[in-house]
């Protein structure tokens, strides 16, 4: 088949689908031309991750396209349901990035209670003039062992970082639609494998009895924390969202940091991607990354890989 990856695609995924006889285009096309690239190229596979979008102009304007490919999870770039019903093959990678988010999880969290998204602003302005003073203001910090990390969403990566934070030694539960207890395993590096469970609880209740709180719900829109769930978490609680921008409301997160009720916030996902507030930019009291909770070398050659395979399944129907 002729695929385009509009959004590129990992050095392995590319290997897998040139092995199985496809032809491969990695020329990066900009939206308003996609239409007339891909009709005249007859491209078969259009492979995006979440820059290009997949509308109903080109699923009606493009007569080639038989699958469009997500690399990745969420699918709010591509209309879906239309394309189905017009026939197309949308397919997507849902678990090649789970251990890539729930990694850079631990990283926040790791980072805040050590102040490290504090110190790396303040060290290169300071560090030369203000270094005891500096030592002083961060070196309170607590360890991550013995405290209670409440999840909220506890699918693929949710679960993921349970595995993870149970390994440190921090009691989990979690918040999730529906199901539970969950028994998850364990698998250490040496092949040992150890079975735990997670309690499912109210939101409300995991939010009064979690030091760390975060947010791994799926779909997009619902503002699952505002202020008055911010209230109900314990005084110095720290929390994470690498869900969905809207999951937290940033202007009543900002006012709980100001107030010093909760201790810190890390933001991957932002309520205005690609501009997000400056105020949230701007605030010492979060721990920042640009969305990059998936954007792993580990990550991105399963995404291809499995895009590969899916592809191949789907030529041999
Ligand atoms: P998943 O579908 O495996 O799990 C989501 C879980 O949340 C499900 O168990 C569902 O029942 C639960 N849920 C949904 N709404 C809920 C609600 N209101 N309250 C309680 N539980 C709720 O999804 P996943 O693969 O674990 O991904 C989780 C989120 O992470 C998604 O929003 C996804 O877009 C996001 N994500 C972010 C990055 C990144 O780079 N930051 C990368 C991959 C995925």
């Amino acid at each position: 088949m002729r695929i385009l990856a509009n959004d590129g695609i990992s050095p392995s995924g590319a290997s897998a689908l040139q092995a199985s006889g496809h032809e491969l285009l990695e020329t990066k096309v900009a939206q308003e031309q996609l239409i007339n690239f891909i009709n005249d190229k007859k491209v078969e596979v259009l492979l995006v991750r979440s820059a290009t979008k997949v509308r109903t102009d080109i699923i009606d304007a493009c007569p080639s396209l038989k699958i469009i490919g997500r690399g990745g999870v969420g699918m709010d770039n591509i209309d879906v349901a239309y394309a189905r019903e017009k026939g197309l093959h949308v397919i997507n990678t849902p678990a090649a990035s789970s251990q890539s988010v729930a990694e850079m999880v631990l990283a926040h969290l790791s980072g805040m209670v050590r102040f490290l998204h504090q110190s790396n602003r303040q060290m290169p302005l300071e560090g030369d003039t203000q270094f005891n003073a500096l030592k002083k203001a961060y070196g309170k910090g607590i360890e991550l062992k013995g405290k209670t990390l409440g999840i909220i969403g506890f699918g693929r990566i949710g679960q993921a970082l349970a595995e993870i934070a149970y390994g440190l030694g921090m009691p989990v539960i979690c918040h999730n639609r529906s199901g539970g207890p969950f028994t998850l395993t364990k698998t250490f590096s040496d092949g040992q494998q150890l079975t735990f469970s997670v309690a499912n609880h109210s939101k409300e209740d995991v939010l009064k009895m979690a030091d760390f709180i975060s947010i791994h719900v799926s779909g997009a829109g619902e503002t699952l924390i505002g202020a008055a769930e911010l209230g109900m978490m314990k005084k110095g609680a720290f929390i994470v969202n690498t869900a969905r921008g809207g999951s937290i409301d940033e202007v009543a997160l900002l006012s709980a940091l100001e107030k010093g009720h909760i201790a810190g916030a890390a933001l991957d996902v932002f309520v205005d991607e690609p501009t997000p507030a400056v105020q949230v930019l701007m605030n010492g009291g979060v721990s920042l990354t640009p969305h990059i909770g998936a954007a792993t070398v580990e990550a991105q050659d399963r995404i291809g890989t499995e895009l590969a395979t899916l592809i191949d399944e789907i030529a041999q129907q």
